[in-house]
């Protein structure tokens, strides 16, 4: 399986970053070694000095598909997640200069926190209308709405599988809303999605 992210995905966040607004959705991957359930801890590596936290809808895809189309894209999910994209920020902040790929910054061990999953049906709603939020112990620290994103779920699954197989299990992380900050040995970062508790990871 692999992991599909998608970057500055909401106006808010592209501009707490200083970046443009993209006219086609910004794709990387992560590999599979960079998930961390959710039951562990999440140790900060020794060679960053800025991890920081990206809380993110995650919808998982059910079959194989293709060169899918946007409005054919809801048959290629039926449950959504929580997740936290970990960034090592200064390593990414190097590697944008030198225009350099983002895999050091983003793919490392345990850069992927994938919660729990929950149907859409269970949730009642369209998937371009869920709220998630992120705490820190008690603080919110991240607030998102589906609504919010530049390209919609559909969207993603049209662009992305024009040059990229979507397999069963595969895992779309669909960008993260403003509000991501550095993390520290003793945070614990709890997500919830429309009032579920999807995760809950203490930092290391
Ligand atoms: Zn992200």
């Amino acid at each position: 399986m692999k992991i599909i992210c998608i970057g500055r995905n909401y106006a808010n966040h592209a501009a707490e970053l200083g970046n443009q607004v993209p006219e086609r959705p910004v794709v990387f991957l992560k590999p599979q070694s960079a998930i961390l359930s959710h039951k562990h801890p999440f140790y900060i590596p020794s060679w960053t000095q800025d991890v920081h936290h990206e809380v993110e809808l995650v919808v998982k895809i059910n079959r194989l598909g293709k060169t899918i189309s946007e409005a054919h894209a809801p048959r290629y999910y039926s449950e959504v997640g929580l997740g936290l994209d970990f960034t090592a920020r200064d390593i990414q902040s190097e590697l944008k200069a030198k225009g350099h790929p983002w895999e050091r910054a983003k793919a490392f061990d345990g850069s992927a926190v994938v919660g729990d999953f929950v149907s859409l049906e269970a949730l009642g709603k369209p998937i371009e209308d869920l709220q998630f939020t992120l705490h820190n112990h008690e603080q919110e620290v991240q607030h998102g709405h589906s609504g919010d994103m530049l390209f919609s779920v559909n969207r993603l699954i049209a662009e992305v599988s024009q040059f990229m197989t979507l397999k069963m299990g595969d895992l779309l992380f669909t960008g993260t809303p403003a509000g991501v900050g550095s993390v520290h040995a003793g945070d614990r970062l709890r997500g919830t999605l429309e009032g579920r508790e999807m995760f809950a990871v203490n930092i290391r």
